[in-house]
């Protein structure tokens, strides 16, 4: 908990906390984090996008010697953050290595620790750069991308001591890999209100974003009867009950009036709608019912309805074998296991493009993410401590455990399409312009404009 505290001090922002990514902050967090690391028996490096990897070899003579294990989350942070969006998945996964290397074991697979650069997306407006680029999902065009000061990506991963023409290099090969498993804070309310400490996540919801726009007839507010009148806002307001009633996660985060006045009939609403679950196909229906009611709202009140589709990512989906595993470390400390999609995405979405991933949630005190209010039990870490070091000895356990058909080597089986030639890795993620098959333009603003409890 300390070590989170002097991390939140490292700031590129005085007097809050604030990492933006290749920024001076992650200069000097990845140097105290790295220190860290080689305290923790790791030996350390950058790789060229500026991840920071710390890796604690395998037991030596392990007939597993080969294989990886992932341990990580990310360092950057929003800005005017809490201190353990990101920071504490990374410490406690120190912490883990910590354990073992204090207790002079290794395991018979190598692990690494990985502090992403990037994840928030917030200096160029596209997120899990750091992931990305491990992933092998990294788009090339990205490095002409340009931040507030007009200083390109490529230019400043230079200026980190990156190297943006051996970001192919960064990827990792999926033959070797075991799994990738990530600690993280709920940023939600559900495990405080079910009384547990943390939570086992099911599938990082899949998310689609649309635009709409409600036209009507503007007027005179005093002159203009009731009957008579096309309100635009008294169609959007409709729609936005009607959102709260779809049957999945889903906002209306934007909510503009043009030209608007108190004394005017609002004749033009631009409002936009987020809808998430962790399951694409109740999604995909909730937003084309959605699409429906809009029309037919705008049909009773004589409006018309525009109706953009800004981005669809599917839902993914943790690994079914690590994370009963999870579970079953959970239950030995006497925790209820908790099961539950996460609204948020997370690097996990985007490792999950070429390893099995399993995440494990803390409960935050109320919910609150994205925000300095940011708050975990002292006691809730030490149990995620001691559930994440019993499940990386389970991982071990696992690689001695018969498994069906006699050359099936991987323990917890990429499904097919996964890996080489699968999904692209990072492809359809939740952030941006450049994510997902269905390639739009990210609306402004999106992604840090509301208070506390932001999801990214
Ligand atoms: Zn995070």
């Amino acid at each position: 908990m300390q070590r989170t505290e002097a991390l939140a001090r490292i700031s590129d922002e005085p007097g809050h906390t604030t990492r933006l990514f290749a920024s001076p902050a992650m200069r000097r967090a990845n140097k105290l984090v790295g220190t860290w690391m080689s305290q923790a028996g790791m030996s350390t490096r950058e790789d060229a996008i500026g991840n920071l990897r710390g890796r604690y070899d395998a037991a030596p003579g392990s007939p597993c010697g080969d294989k990886l294990f992932l341990l990580g989350s990310h360092l950057d942070t929003v800005r005017n953050a809490g201190r353990f969006d990101g920071a504490l998945g990374v410490l406690l996964a120190i912490g883990c290595v910590e354990a073992l290397h204090r207790s002079k074991l290794r395991l018979p697979f190598a692990l690494e620790v990985v502090g992403f650069a990037d994840e928030e997306g917030v200096r160029y407006q596209t997120a899990y750069l750091g992931s990305k680029a491990l992933a092998g999902g990294f788009d090339a065009k990205d490095l002409q991308r340009r931040d507030g000061n007009g200083l390109t990506m490529a230019d400043a991963i230079r200026r980190f001591g990156g190297n943006p023409g051996a970001l192919r290099q960064a990827r990792l090969s999926p033959r070797n890999l075991l799994g990738y498993f990530e600690a993280h804070i709920e940023q939600g309310p559900v495990l405080e209100k079910r009384g547990v400490p943390v939570g086992v996540v099911s599938a990082i919801a899949g998310q689609s974003r649309v635009s709409l726009e409600f036209r009507g007839t503007a007027g005179h507010a005093g002159t203009v009867p009731m009957g008579s009148r096309q309100d635009a806002l008294a169609g959007a307001a409709e729609f936005v009950l009607a959102a709260e009633r779809c049957g999945v996660i889903a906002t209306v985060g934007v909510l503009e009036i043009k030209g608007a006045a108190s004394n005017v009939i609002p004749g033009c609403v631009h409002l936009t709608l987020d809808a998430r679950d962790a399951n694409d196909s109740r999604r995909r229906l909730a937003v084309s019912r959605l699409r429906r009611e809009a029309q037919a709202i705008a049909k009773r009140r004589g409006l018309r309805v525009q109706w953009t589709a800004v981005q669809a990512t599917p839902a993914v989906a943790c690994d079914n074998a690590l994370s009963r595993r999870l579970s079953e470390c959970v239950a030995r400390q006497g925790i209820k296991v908790v099961n539950l999609p996460s609204g948020a995405g997370h690097d996990a979405a985007v490792m999950a493009s070429i390893t099995p991933v399993a995440m494990l949630f803390l409960r935050c005190a109320g919910g609150i993410s994205h925000h300095p209010a940011e708050s975990v039990q002292t006691r809730d870490v030490k149990l995620a401590l001691d559930v994440m070091v019993d499940f990386l000895h389970a991982v071990g356990r696992a690689l001695d455990e018969p498994q069906p058909g006699a050359d099936a080597p991987h323990p917890f089986p990429l499904p097919i399409g996964w890996g080489e030639g699968g999904r692209r890795p990072g492809e359809g993620l939740s952030h941006a312009a450049n994510a997902g098959p269905e390639r739009a333009r990210a609306l402004p603003g999106q992604r840090h404009s509301a208070p506390a409890r932001r999801h990214s």
